[in-house]
């Protein structure tokens, strides 16, 4: 017989769909994520228009197959850049999430995407879908921050 999590750490029943993301559970937010990778590859911004572009190159920590960062704890020590997602800092940089993010989605009320492994109960069906970085992220210790530029892809903010 396996225990029961504590409630702190349970999913509420597609609470996605019912729960405000600043009133979510700790664990709820974390399983918003699809695992897609995409906001750890690295971006360049325009210094004129404002504008970003995504790039194929990850960041150091990303796990190019998995689409995992290769230390979540502690992510922010070892690379300080690294923009960590909350409630509070959704509404300020949502602007640049990929439109596929979950937290994005949610944010503009669209839902989640059918492929969400919360959905299909698998988180392979990210991959599947051919909305992951795998296949496609060029680790940053491969390029040099010059070349950046010629990695831009299509993804748009
Ligand atoms: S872009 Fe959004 S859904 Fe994808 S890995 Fe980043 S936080 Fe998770
Ligand atoms: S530190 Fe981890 S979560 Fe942050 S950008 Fe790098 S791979 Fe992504």
């Amino acid at each position: 017989m396996s225990a029961r999590p504590p409630p702190e750490k349970a999913l509420r029943p597609r609470f996605w769909e019912t729960v405000k993301l600043d009133q979510m559970r700790q664990a709820e937010w974390e399983a918003l994520c699809d695992g897609c990778g995409k906001c750890c590859l690295n971006k360049l911004e325009d210094a004129d228009t404002g504008e970003i572009a995504f790039t194929a190159v990850s960041c150091r920590l990303l796990d190019t197959e998995s689409c995992q960062c290769g230390n979540y704890a502690i992510r922010k020590q070892l690379v300080p850049e690294c923009v960590v997602l909350t409630p509070k800092t959704l509404p300020e940089i949502a602007y640049w999430l990929p439109r596929t993010c979950a937290y994005r989605r949610l944010h503009e009320g669209r839902g989640l995407a059918g492929w969400h492994p919360l959905l299909s109960g698998d988180p392979e069906t990210v991959h599947d879908a051919g909305v992951s970085v795998r296949g496609l992220a060029i680790p940053e210790f491969a390029v040099t921050e010059d070349e950046w530029e010629d990695y831009i892809i299509d993804e748009v903010p």
